[in-house]
């Protein structure tokens, strides 16, 4: 594949408009006071009435491209987009801003409906987000015909593809969207889009001289971090302890090790709750909304979880067990951080878990499944396994070219490994290996360098051998550790089966005679627990913080609404660092914009107001 330097691909770049027109947009409604990479020549494109394909990450502030010019222009802009459960969030969250905004799906009574399809007509609508099978209907086609319609979008653009992971034949039919809107600006959007896909989205929309915007893939704001797995939940029960009152999603394979893993937060405290395919519907439904809502902080959860969800302050992402994929890493990593504030994602690796996840690899029937699973493995494991940038590893895989040296926000690039060399430490573990004739699994072969006592050792003799106790000033982590990295680098391998023993390979031949160095990578632990705290997020008062959190929890149950429609975390967190004062001061806080100013400015700046009151320590500042 071309390797490409995709900063920012553009092709044809649009003419620029009044630019202060959309600027004075972008703060009065969103409350923004910039826009994000590509937002602003994706919009003039579109106010010119020329086509666009928008290639760009999750978080990249897709939205914000239609419904901007939504705003701006007469008519109704229509939005197709496949995921019912998400048209709710977005026009709760484009009403939040003053957009006059409605859905019509399978979710609204007959009556619910009717009301929308007069406002429609009645050109009381900025913006509507129809599925796709319904936009195709002929009785609403008819509708249509007699609205004026500004542009037509059409979300999860990838959905038309069948070479795309999403295929909806329901997209198939937007084909005609062109023939049947000839004056009508047409802009498609995605997240996901190899070339190849993006070819088919041009053609089967048959989009016009269209503008094309393929963006960067990288997420600046997600720090990328892979540990060692020893000991799951203790490493999980510190991770959330860090983490506290922030919402995340542990990932895990199995059902069972979902509920167990949510039981077992639930006994120690913590708000966490599982989601599943194996759960009642009901119970799945109440649990995400609960994760939503801010009312449970942690979801633990199967893959099953994630698609579908908008929620846009989602701080952390960890990854409990091995993700199938670098894909799905990519996108299941990609749910954290919406909102574009610093967030963590932490994968707990260890090359013991590979014998399982081969195992269910083994049960694929189809052939070329089962070969495209096992290569999907492999590089998911080198991508855990090497000491390059983990941003530089995932764009690379994504085919782009990561500019940098360093990213500063990944394990790696922030130093806290090291590589060591450890070829007599390697050399103690392939002679113990060697000397029990290839037959031990780890546990036992770590046994016998740090000289434990056990019933095992003693029984087989094995504290006679010459490698007994060799390696006994080291920890057992220290051991386990070395052995992954040896397997890592091929020089030993285990047997398949229940009791898998390690045995050499050729690789360790020239190790063991001091012709080869064994470079091992090393996790430093004090650097660890100080380095790992994200990218700095400034400094805003805590405590008001989360004052103003609860506030937003109450009003947003008020509305029935999630709370991060109210205000982002990066809204909450201005104000903690601002204090705002007046009305204008409010304005100069992100994502205020008029219309949340006079629904909650008052509020808050009463919180807030108080807040100054009561801890006069704090009115140093602005
Ligand atoms: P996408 O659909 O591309 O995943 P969204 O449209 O949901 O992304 O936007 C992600 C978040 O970024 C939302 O919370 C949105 O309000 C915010 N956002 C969008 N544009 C801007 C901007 N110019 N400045 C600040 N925040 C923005
Ligand atoms: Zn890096």
């Amino acid at each position: 594949m071309q390797k490409t330097n995709r900063e920012e691909i553009i092709t044809n770049p649009p003419s620029p408009l009044s630019d202060t027109k959309l600027c004075d947009t972008l703060h009065k409604v969103f409350g923004f006071h910039e826009f994000r990479a590509n937002q602003k020549h994706i919009i003039q494109t579109i106010l010119e009435k020329r086509d666009v394909l928008a290639v760009m990450p999750t978080g990249g502030g897709k939205s914000l491209c239609y419904q901007l010019p939504a705003v701006l222009q007469s008519g109704t802009c229509i939005v197709i987009s496949p995921l019912i459960s998400l048209m709710k969030d977005q026009v709760d969250s484009a009403k939040a801003n003053g957009i006059r905004a409605a859905y019509l799906n399978s979710s609204l009574s007959a009556e619910e409906q009717s009301l929308v399809l007069d406002d429609l007509l009645s050109n009381s609508l900025d913006l509507l987000y129809v599925a796709p099978e319904r936009f195709t209907l002929n009785y609403f086609q008819e509708i249509l015909s007699q609205v004026n319609i500004s542009m037509a979008v059409i979300d999860e653009a990838h959905c038309i593809s069948e070479w795309g992971h999403d295929f909806r034949p329901d997209y198939l039919s937007l084909s005609t969207l062109a023939t049947h809107f000839p004056a009508v600006p047409i802009a498609a959007f995605t997240a996901t889009a190899t070339h190849k896909v993006q070819q088919d989205i041009l053609e089967r929309l048959a989009l016009r001289n269209p503008f094309i915007v393929r963006a960067s893939f990288d997420r600046t704001n997600l720090f990328y971090d892979i540990r060692f797995k020893e000991n799951t939940t203790a490493q999980l029960v510190s991770i959330l302890k860090s983490n506290s009152n922030k919402a995340g999603i542990i990932y895990r394979t199995s059902r069972k090790s979902v509920n167990e893993t949510a039981a077992m937060l639930q006994a120690k405290g913590f708000r966490a709750l599982p989601y599943h395919a194996g759960l009642e519907e009901d119970e799945r439904r109440k649990n995400q909304e609960a994760f939503i809502r801010d009312e449970a902080d942690v979801i633990v959860a199967t893959i099953a979880f994630g698609m579908g969800i908008d929620k846009s302050n989602i701080r952390f992402v960890i990854h409990a067990d091995l993700p199938k994929s670098i894909e799905n890493y990519y996108q299941e990593t990609g749910r954290a951080g919406r909102d574009g504030e610093p967030s963590q994602c932490i994968m707990l690796f260890s090359q013991s878990d590979i014998p399982k996840v081969r195992f269910f690899i083994d049960t694929i029937v189809d052939e070329t499944e089962r070969t495209r699973a096992l290569g999907a493995l492999q590089k998911i494991i080198s991508f855990a396994s090497t000491t390059v940038c983990r941003r530089k590893t995932l764009l690379d895989y994504f085919g782009e070219i990561y500019p940098h040296d360093s990213c500063n926000s990944c394990d790696i690039c922030l130093g806290i490994r090291e590589v060591v060399d450890s070829t007599v430490e390697a050399q103690m573990l392939l002679s113990a290996i060697a000397r029990t004739e290839e037959r031990f699994g780890a546990t036992h072969i770590v046994d016998i360098v740090t000289g434990s006592k056990n019933q095992k050792i003693r029984d087989f003799g094995h504290n006679r051998l010459k490698t007994y106790g060799v390696g006994k000033d080291r920890g057992k982590k220290f051991w386990r550790q070395l052995i992954d990295e040896l397997l890592a680098q091929k020089i030993v391998a285990k047997s398949e089966g229940l009791y898998p023993a390690l045995y050499l390979l050729e690789k360790a031949v020239p190790v063991l005679k001091g012709e080869a160095q064994v470079e091992m990578v090393r996790v430093q632990e004090k650097k660890t627990a100080k380095k790992t705290t994200i990218k700095d997020t400034g400094t805003y008062d805590h405590d008001l913080f989360e004052l103003l959190r609860a506030l937003r929890k109450q009003l947003a149950d008020e509305q029935d609404i999630p709370p991060y429609i109210v205000f982002s975390d990066r809204s909450l967190r201005d104000m903690a660092a601002q204090l705002p004062q007046s009305a204008p001061d409010m304005l100069a806080v992100s994502g205020v914009g008029e219309m949340k100013l006079q629904r909650y400015g008052k509020q808050f700046l009463n919180l807030i107001r108080r807040y100054r009151e009561e801890h006069p320590e704090t009115v140093k500042q602005p």
